[in-house]
């Protein structure tokens, strides 16, 4: 198979973990016969330093052109960057929106997965982790509450701030169609997060979910409220599959749910639309605190990557076989620092990607 992909390495440790990731890739395309092309671009701090905006149309055209795109982190020190104390269309994060908005990504997948070997790292009783637990939270990303209208004026003499929560049948659909689709590639269980017992808007979610069930027979969906699903993410996390949700619940919950995985440098994430063309990225931010170090966690990246094969390029088996180096890799006992434990083997970022790529 011939793709294209962008290369974003951005900030910080972007440049590090992303060239882990695509040495990774370039195994695979080895062992499996594919082409890669890549053509990197430039995001975030690095671009204003170029070319005085975050993300020049220059770039956007190269992403949009390629089959999918591949990011590491954007950004400085917080409160204590060049790049802090600049109007906000400015500053290195508004690439990143320029870019979701440019490729109309409007699925955000972000999976929870409890690597065995990781199992100190998570803060949840043994006997609640019990066999572990992998899920994907599926949230909606360019509707609901942070997208809708807002407005603060004085009402009697009373501040009063107001925002909307729209969604229409439309946008409820797409995102549902995206749940049923990665289910359908993994465990086939679907858990609908709604308010339905307050919210019109959960209402309209909870008809149109049902909906597009009925298209896809094998698919277990459940409905569940948000506040039950909070509870039940660290109560009995092992239950989820697929969580389908929308905007402002999937980042709350998104959160929780990688909390219980214990490491940051260990979460992917992958940004989809209607086509296959893929925003895939590790969860966490540039680390300026240790960038240049070789010290950074690869794995999320590398994971983002094997993401990109399985949802971009429908190549699972190749996605399943850097799953497997990883686990593998974390199971002879190598650690980047950020998950370093006793009796463990310390390992650079420049050694876990030669690591992981050698075991593909
Ligand atoms: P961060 O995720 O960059 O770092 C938080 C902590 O986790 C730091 O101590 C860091 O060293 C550590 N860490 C993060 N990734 C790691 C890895 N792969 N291996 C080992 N340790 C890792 O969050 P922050 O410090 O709040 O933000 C730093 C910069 O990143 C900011 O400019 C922020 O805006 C940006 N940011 C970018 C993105 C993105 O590009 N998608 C996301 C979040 C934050």
């Amino acid at each position: 198979m011939d793709c294209k992909i962008t290369l974003i390495p951005g900030d910080g440790i972007g440049p590090e973990i992303v060239r882990e990731a695509k040495k990774v890739l370039d195994r695979i395309a080895e062992k499996y016969g594919h082409k890669f092309d890549y053509t990197k671009i430039l995001m975030g701090g690095c671009s204003i330093d170029e070319y005085g905006v975050p993300l020049t149309d220059e770039a956007v055209a190269i992403a949009k052109a390629s089959d999918a795109v591949l990011l590491g982190a954007v950004g400085g020190n917080v409160g204590n960057s060049k790049w802090y104390d600049v109007a906000p269309n400015l500053r290195p994060e508004a690439g990143l929106l320029k870019i979701r908005k440019e490729l109309e990504l409007f699925a955000n997948i972000r999976p929870a997965y409890l690597y065995k070997e990781l199992q100190d790292a998570c803060p949840l009783k043994p006997e609640i982790i019990g066999d572990g637990f992998d899920m994907v939270i599926m949230r909606e990303l360019t509707g609901g509450l942070y997208f809708g209208k807002r407005h603060t004026e004085e009402v009697d003499g009373v501040m009063t701030a107001t925002d909307t929560l729209t969604y229409n049948e439309d946008e409820i659909r797409r995102i549902a169609i995206k749940g049923f689709e990665i289910a359908m590639k993994r465990r086939k269980k679907v858990t609908s997060v709604d308010k339905a017992n307050v919210l019109d808007s959960s209402r309209l979610w909870r008809k149109v979910v049902k909906e597009v069930a009925a298209d896809y027979p094998e698919v277990e969906v459940t409905d569940m409220l948000v506040d039950n699903c909070a509870m039940q993410l660290v109560m009995n996390p092992g239950q989820f599959d697929v969580i389908l949700t929308e905007n402002m619940f999937g980042d709350i919950l998104s959160d929780e749910a990688s909390m219980i995985t214990g490491s940051i440098g260990m979460l992917s994430s992958a940004s989809l639309g209607k086509t296959k063309l893929g925003l895939y990225e590790p969860s966490h931010g540039s680390a300026p605190d240790i960038a240049g170090k070789d010290i950074a966690n690869p794995i999320a990246t590398i994971l983002s990557a094997a993401m990109m094969l399985r949802y971009s390029f429908d190549l699972d088996k190749e996605a399943d076989a850097i799953e497997a180096a990883v686990a593998q890799v974390l199971k002879e006992g190598y650690r980047t620092v950020d998950i370093m434990s006793e009796g463990m083997t310390q390992c650079s970022t420049t050694k876990m990607g030669d690591l992981i790529a050698e075991r593909v």
